[in-house]
Parts: C-alpha cells; sequence; structure tokens
C-alpha cells in the first residue's frame, strides 16, 4: 500500500516509533508494537540513525513485523553518512520485505562523523530512490524552520526541490503552536507545494523529554505550554495527562482547520498513543 493513496479519502493517523539501542535484543519492541497495531493506525514509520547508532538492521526488521501484523510500515533512511552501495543495500532488503513506503532524509550533520557526501540533500536521495523502484516516498519539513537554514524562504524554496525530486507527501518536525504550523502550511501553498502535509505531533509526558525540548529542540514552546509544564514537572502523573491533554487540543485544532494527517511521535509509548487514539477517535475518522 502507497500511504500516498490514503490522503485521497481521510485524514490520515500514523505513528513513529525508534528502534531499542543495539545493545538491547531488537525483540523488546514487540510488545510495543503490538499495542500500537490494536490501536489501528494508518501506517507506522520506524526511524533510521543517521550514523553509528548501528541499529539500521533493526529497523528494516521492526518495519517486517509491522507489515506481517497487517500495518503498513515507512522506514526512515537517512543518507549523509551513508554511500551509495549502502543505500542500495537498504533499498534492496526493503524491496525483499515488501517495504514501500520510504521518509528520504539527509540526516543530522554529526561533526564527529565526516559526510560521505554520495547524498548532499534529501532531495538527492528522493530523486535516486525514484530511479531504484516504485517507492512512496515521503520527506520531513519544518514549520518553524529547519535550523541549518538561513530563513524559512530559503528553507521552504529547498523544500519545493524535495517536492520536485518525487516526494508524495511531508511529515513535519514536531511543534507545539499551531499557528506556526498554519502560516508554514500557507507559505508552503504560495511556493506551490501542494502534497499533502502531516502535522508531526510530540506529547510530552515526562522531565526528561522537557529538559530535552528546552535545550535541544527548535520549536518554540508557547506560555501556555510551559505554564503547564512548569506547574506539573514534580508531579509525574499530572504531567503525564497534562501532556497528553495538550496533544489532543492541539490534534482536535489541527483536524478541524483541515490537516492532511497526524503523525504522532509516541516514543514507543503505547499508554499514550492508546489515550490520544482514544481521545481523537470520533474526529479522525472520515
Ligand atoms: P534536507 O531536506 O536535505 O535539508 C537539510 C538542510 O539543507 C535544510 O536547512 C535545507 O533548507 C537545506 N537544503 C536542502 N536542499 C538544499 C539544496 N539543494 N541546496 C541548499 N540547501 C538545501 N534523522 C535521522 O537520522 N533518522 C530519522 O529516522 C529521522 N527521522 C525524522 C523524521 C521527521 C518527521 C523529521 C522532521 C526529521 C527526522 N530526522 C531523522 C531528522 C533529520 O534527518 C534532520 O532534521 C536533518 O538535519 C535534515 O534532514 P532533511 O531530510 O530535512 O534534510
Amino acid at each position: 500500500m502507497h500511504i500516498k493513496e490514503l490522503f485521497k479519502d481521510k485524514t490520515v493517523f500514523s505513528f513513529e516509533v525508534f528502534p531499542p539501542k543495539k545493545t538491547s535484543p531488537v525483540d523488546v519492541i514487540y510488545s510495543t508494537l503490538d499495542e500500537l497495531n490494536d490501536l489501528h493506525p494508518d501506517f507506522i514509520s520506524v526511524t533510521f540513525g543517521a550514523g553509528g547508532s548501528g541499529n539500521s538492521r533493526y529497523a528494516l526488521e521492526i518495519a517486517s513485523k509491522i507489515k506481517e501484523s497487517g500495518i503498513t510500515p515507512m522506514l526512515h533512511l537517512p543518507c549523509i553518512n551513508f554511500t551509495k552501495s549502502e543505500i542500495d543495500a537498504a533499498l534492496d532488503e526493503a524491496k525483499e520485505r515488501g517495504i514501500e513506503n520510504i521518509l528520504a532524509l539527509r540526516g543530522d550533520i554529526n561533526p564527529e562523523i565526516p559526510p560521505v557526501n554520495d547524498f548532499s540533500y534529501a532531495s538527492d536521495l528522493i530523486t535516486y530512490i525514484k530511479s531504484k523502484g516504485d517507492f512512496d516516498i515521503a520527506g520531513a519539513c519544518y514549520p518553524e524552520c529547519h535550523p541549518d537554514a538561513d530563513s524559512l524562504v530559503d528553507d521552504i524554496i529547498n523544500l519545493r526541490k524535495k517536492v520536485e525530486a518525487g516526494a508524495d507527501h511531508l511529515i513535519t518536525q514536531l511543534f507545539f503552536d499551531n499557528d506556526n504550523f498554519y502560516e508554514f502550511r500557507e507559505k508552503a501553498a504560495i511556493a506551490g507545494i501542494n502534497i499533502p502535509i502531516e502535522a508531526g505531533i510530540m506529547p510530552v509526558v515526562n522531565k526528561r523529554q522537557i529538559e530535552r525540548m528546552v535545550t535541544t529542540c527548535g520549536a518554540s514552546l508557547p506560555s501556555k505550554f510551559v505554564r503547564i509544564m512548569t506547574k506539573y514537572e514534580h508531579n509525574p502523573e499530572a504531567l503525564r495527562d497534562a501532556g497528553i491533554a495538550y496533544a489532543v487540543n492541539q490534534i482536535v485544532d489541527l483536524v478541524a482547520s483541515g490537516v492532511d494527517g497526524i503523525h504522532l511521535y509516541t516514543m514507543n509509548n503505547p499508554y499514550v498513543a492508546r489515550k490520544i487514539s482514544e481521545a481523537v477517535s470520533g474526529i479522525i475518522k472520515t
């Protein structure tokens, strides 16, 4: 199933998972997948380390496992630290496993790992994947601008190159202020980008996530969000419930505003995914 077909009929609702660390066996994630599959998302995507994480084999295995359970998988594929023949090997294996959907990415540039430079940008990878078979290809986009870009205008001009190269749909970086997404969507449309854009939603449900948000995430934190997180940061149960409620509110507003899809960063937490899925089940299925 090519994911692009789904957008024709409905608001797409999808999940993202990440493979376990290479020091853990792959099957530690299988019970999580069973619980996520029970929620019947339209697809589940699996992240893939851009370099050095050693979990790439896991990503393919996990994608196969998702497919076996009857859910459409999407494999993330970053390119900046891989040679053309490594990308060929990943695509060949994806084909053998019947994985038809790829999220084509550049990957973050790690100062400790010099880039291979067979592919400089995600658009180069998209062009290459197009030449390798009948894959459905997604790309990443950034409502608040990619950190390497000089401006959102430049970033959107670069995003158009991904679309021209053959991206079928897009998934956004996480954001906490829907207005940033609406402004981005409008600017992208003005730039002629008219493929479906799924909104990436990250429920922030524990203190570790808050700390990471504040230090590393480029997303702006609206005062409402900061107020909630500050109030509940020392009360894990309240923080979890508040984070779920915040994500649900974002989704309700996005769906009411005609979003093409919601991509939930599950953080491999089936409890949170279930609570959110149940809260939005009435509005999301159309
Ligand atoms: P690109 O589209 O190549 O853009 C990177 C930068 O280069 C941008 O600033 C852009 O404006 C600029 N640019 C693009 N094309 C050109 C051009 N032709 N000329 C000049 N400048 C250009 N990373 C992982 O390693 N593994 C994952 O599984 C993963 N999953 C992700 C899932 C989502 C939904 C998102 C949003 C991100 C994910 N990432 C993942 C992170 C991603 O790899 C990084 O954000 C990375 O820094 C950029 O990747 P990209 O594909 O958007 O790059």
